[in-house]
């Protein structure tokens, strides 16, 4: 990137602006840059984006040039786009572990490549899905953060609900995600609501990663103050009253790349219970290679 680029995101995002950023641009005018990976969820073909009061639509990204082309949608707009993607991380070096109670975690710097396949189309208000649109060639961004991966305990579920052992595992550890990560943002002062992002698997493994290139160090920060974190995501789960994960009180994040499927409130409380409560051990084991949440 050009210096006068890193200007440009040193100007939109302060100091966290050390990646790169994707130019958006309206006719022959540059009208604005977003930084990635975010830039990928919000400006990939197709997408509703909505800069300066006004809505537009990306017509391309062209990730080559990093530009996105956008054109201006005339009068009241009643839709916007949600992107599906998957995040497929690696860990490339171990810098600390220990342990959460009997829980192991470690700290490490992580490669994540974001796939952004598809997206829904909504209606403003109610959040009706109106249209689900997969791309033949999805968009993908490469970039290098820090996080924390835990290996929770794998909990036996109640065997009475109607999905299979996979899925309800899936949507136990991917709601305990969504809801630390949430918590986790309000605890640490300064952090932002897309600061943090999550990984999650039927396996237990729940990874927490700086969203930023390079890393922020929010993500650390999660671990220092894990009792905290643990402690509030269970009162925020125990005390809302929906039947099994609700917008926008306790599961449920705007950010979440399988449209907030697959999250289950009362079971994120066993894993944190459990956590929590130390009486169940896990060990460090291997990433799965696929069937991920985000
Ligand atoms: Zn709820
Ligand atoms: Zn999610």
């Amino acid at each position: 990137m050009s210096d006068k680029g890193r200007e440009v995101v040193r100007a939109i995002h302060g100091i966290r602006g050390v990646g790169e950023v994707i130019k958006i641009v309206e006719g022959k005018r540059v009208i604005g840059h977003r930084e990635l990976p975010m830039a990928l969820r919000e400006l990939h073909d197709g997408a509703i984006y909505l800069h300066g009061g006004r809505v537009y639509e990306v017509y391309k990204l062209d990730l080559s040039s990093r530009t996105a082309y956008v054109r201006k949608l005339q009068g009241d707009y009643d839709f916007y786009t949600t992107a599906l993607y998957s995040s497929e991380p690696r860990i490339d070096e171990i810098l600390e572990e220990g342990f959460i109670k009997s829980v192991p975690y470690q700290y490490v710097r992580l490669t994540i490549k974001e796939v952004v396949h598809g997206y829904v189309v909504k209606r403003f208000g109610s959040g009706e899905v109106v249209e689900k649109r997969e791309f033949g060639e999805p968009f993908t961004y490469e970039f290098r953060t820090k996080g924390v991966v835990i290996y929770a305990p794998f909990i036996t579920f109640s065997p009475f609900e109607n999905v299979d052992v996979v899925e309800r595992g899936g949507r136990a550890y991917h709601a305990a995600e969504h809801v630390m990560i949430m918590v986790g943002e309000n605890v640490i002062g300064g952090a932002g609501p897309t600061d943090l992002g999550g990984i999650s698997y039927p396996t237990g493994h729940i990874i927490i990663y700086d969203s930023y290139p390079g890393g922020s160090g929010t993500a650390r920060m999660i671990i220092k103050r894990i009792d905290e974190v643990l402690k509030i995501s269970l009162s925020v789960l125990t005390h809302c009253t929906c039947t099994d994960g609700c917008p926008p009180k306790c599961v449920y994040s705007p950010y979440c790349g399988n449209d907030n499927h697959y999250l289950s409130r009362k079971n994120a409380i066993k894993v944190i219970d459990a956590i929590l409560k130390g009486g169940v051990s896990s060990s460090v084991s291997e990433l799965p290679t696929g069937g991920s949440y985000d």
